[in-house]
């Protein structure tokens, strides 16, 4: 499929209409990017990170040549790709993991009830195994009656161990308690699956705020449902701001969803994407790349 294809089209039409050839006049340009702003906001960006996006790429884009045999349509799609790509993390996407130093090196994982945490938690743990690292996955998610049976019985289906403690258990001590474990297991990796609610509350807040304070882990990790679109920047903004995230994982990616949230997120936060969850196995984990999903959003 060509990149971009739906908004392509949309800019062929208003540039035939048009007849610019040569250099991009702003008539032109403000023509285009109408049609860039509804791209975005049908895949789900925030209206206000729609317009500041627009805005950035109208600068770059008026009086730009139109040179060699790109058509005027082609080179607003590419002032508009690259952009995108640029937001969303640039190039090489900023989107690795920092596990250097001694081991065993802290993953936290917050985020809300059915966002994917525990699966996520496992696929990550799975995916950091091949690259060479010794996980150990830490069932502290003691809210969700499931969540730590759930957890286990992946553990078991992936032989990478889980820590856990009985019912009752204060979610802070057993994360402090599973890194004596993980050292004496020599593994390399500690992967702490918090407690989520279905909407934020001061609770869990306070649990996830008091877990980064005593672990200080070296990366937190927020998983957010790429379904929940425009929710999903609020969520991040609350997150951020109480356990000042490292990077997220979007998940359900493999459904309708277009991605826009992961642009509207990276605009409001700042936090970059690492990871994109884009299935319910456990192999269904890829990092992220912005070329890939500004291909996606613009459709
Ligand atoms: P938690 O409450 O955040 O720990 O959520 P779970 O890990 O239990 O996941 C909730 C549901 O979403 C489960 O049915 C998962 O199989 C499913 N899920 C998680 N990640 C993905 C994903 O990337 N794609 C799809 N299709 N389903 C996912």
């Amino acid at each position: 499929m060509a990149m971009f294809e739906n908004l392509s089209k949309r800019l062929e039409g208003i540039f035939n209409n048009l007849g610019g050839q040569g250099t991009l006049t702003e008539e032109d340009v403000n023509a285009a990017l109408r049609e860039v702003r509804l791209a975005l906001i049908e895949a789900d960006v925030n209206l206000k990170v729609a317009r500041q996006f627009v805005d950035r790429v109208k600068e770059k884009a008026i009086g730009a040549n139109v040179t060699g045999n790109l058509s005027s349509s082609q080179q607003v799609l590419a002032i508009v790709n690259d952009e995108l790509v640029e937001v969303l993390g640039g190039e090489d996407g900023n989107n690795k993991l920092d596990l250097g130093g001694t081991p065993p090196q802290i993953i936290m994982l917050v985020g809300l009830q059915g966002s994917g945490k525990t699966t996520s938690a496992a696929k990550l743990a799975n995916y950091l195994r091949k690259q060479g690292q010794r996980p150990l996955l830490v069932a502290a998610d003691m809210y969700r009656p499931a969540a730590v049976n759930q957890l286990k019985a992946l553990g078991r289906q992936l032989t990478i161990p889980v820590y856990s403690e009985p019912a009752g258990a204060d979610p802070v001590d057993i994360c402090a308690n599973s890194l004596a474990y993980a050292r004496e297991q020599a593994c390399s990796v500690v992967i702490l699956d918090t407690a989520g609610r279905l909407n934020i509350d001061e609770r869990m807040m306070n649990e996830v705020i008091n877990i980064r304070h005593r672990l200080q882990p070296r990366e937190v990790l927020l998983v957010a449902d790429a379904m929940t679109g425009q929710e999903a920047v609020r969520v991040a903004d609350d997150f951020n701001r109480a356990v000042s995230l490292t990077g997220m994982i979007l998940t359900k990616m493999d459904g309708d969803a277009r991605g826009g949230a992961a642009l509207s997120i990276r605009t409001v936060t700042g936090v970059p994407v690492k990871f994109m969850g884009i299935g319910e196995k456990t192999d269904a984990l890829e990092p992220f790349y912005p070329d890939r999903l500004a291909s996606r959003i613009l459709g």
